[in-house]
């Protein structure tokens, strides 16, 4: 071999090591998640990062500095814990939104979400399907039983302080060499997830089962059934009052239909090695 040939060789399998990687989805409460793919991108969901359960709103820290580096905000519908920290997170990382139109054009007009990152081919709506980080991944946009509107901080006294978000709506995230993702916003339960679990295969189910708002947490635990989720994750839940306090319904409902379950702690990371899950810490 020559030494041309074996540096070749070397980079090859280099190579090959880093598209080993593992895809990372961590929780910082409520229906915030990171997710770092195997190629290194960064989304985040619904990122409500300063909501009261993340451990370092907790400790007094910037809650913010946890995510240096964002690629992707993918909004779910337009209320203030879900939009969360999105306007300051794109202003500081140069991040690209994905929501419904109605939603990001009353982001851009009444919470000056930077304009150039919220008119882009990301904007979409539900039953589309768009590839995102040079094809590593692609984002279907799935339905949701909720509302959505959007704060207007600018409204006068006699104007309404809602303004129209568009559609609910909830997300399957397909990534390359990693997990199918399905993040339900805060819908209800509704029959046709069925069809969402034929269409996707679901690796893991982000499932909003706080009550009260969206699923209570039997209902959560047949969406988990519904989509056919490998692995049911709970989340909005414990975060301010009026909603289920804890996953105790949950776990014990999902244990009877035999479905994987696991508690994320806030702050937690969870790593799957291709389709996966290898880390829980
Ligand atoms: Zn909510």
């Amino acid at each position: 071999m020559t030494r041309l040939a074996l540096l070749i060789t070397v980079l090859l399998l280099l190579t090959a090591t880093v598209a080993a990687q593992d895809t990372q989805i961590r929780w910082f409460g409520h229906a915030a998640f990171a997710i770092t793919t195997p190629k290194g991108k960064v989304l985040l969901i619904d990122p409500w990062l300063s909501n009261p359960a993340n451990p370092d709103m907790k400790a007094g820290k910037d809650p913010l500095v946890a995510v240096p580096k964002v690629d992707y905000i993918l909004i779910t519908h337009g209320h203030r814990d879900h939009v969360g920290d999105a306007v300051e997170i794109a202003k500081r990382t140069g991040a690209t939104l994905i929501c419904n139109p109605e939603l990001a054009g009353n982001l851009v007009k009444l919470a000056d979400f930077p304009k150039e990152r919220a008119e882009t081919d990301d904007i979409m709506g539900i039953g589309g399907e768009i590839q995102i980080a040079g094809g590593e991944v692609t984002v279907a946009m799935t339905p949701a039983v909720h509302s959505s509107s959007v704060f207007n901080p600018k409204a006068g006294p006699n104007e309404p302080e809602r303004a129209y978000g568009g559609n609910p709506a909830g997300f399957v995230l397909i990534i390359k060499d990693g997990p199918t993702i399905y993040h339900s916003g805060d819908t209800a339960y509704f029959k046709d997830m069925e069809t969402i679990g034929e269409s996707y295969s679901i690796d893991i189910a982000l499932l909003n089962i706080g009550g009260h708002f969206g699923m209570e947490p039997k209902m959560a635990a047949r969406a988990a059934q519904s989509v056919k989720a490998k692995l049911a994750v709970p989340q909005h839940f414990a975060t301010f009052p009026g909603i289920a306090p804890n996953a105790d319904g949950f776990a014990a409902e999902l244990k009877r239909l035999k479905i994987t379950f696991y508690e994320m702690k806030p702050g937690e990371t969870i790593a799957f090695r291709g389709r996966q899950l290898v880390t829980k810490r």
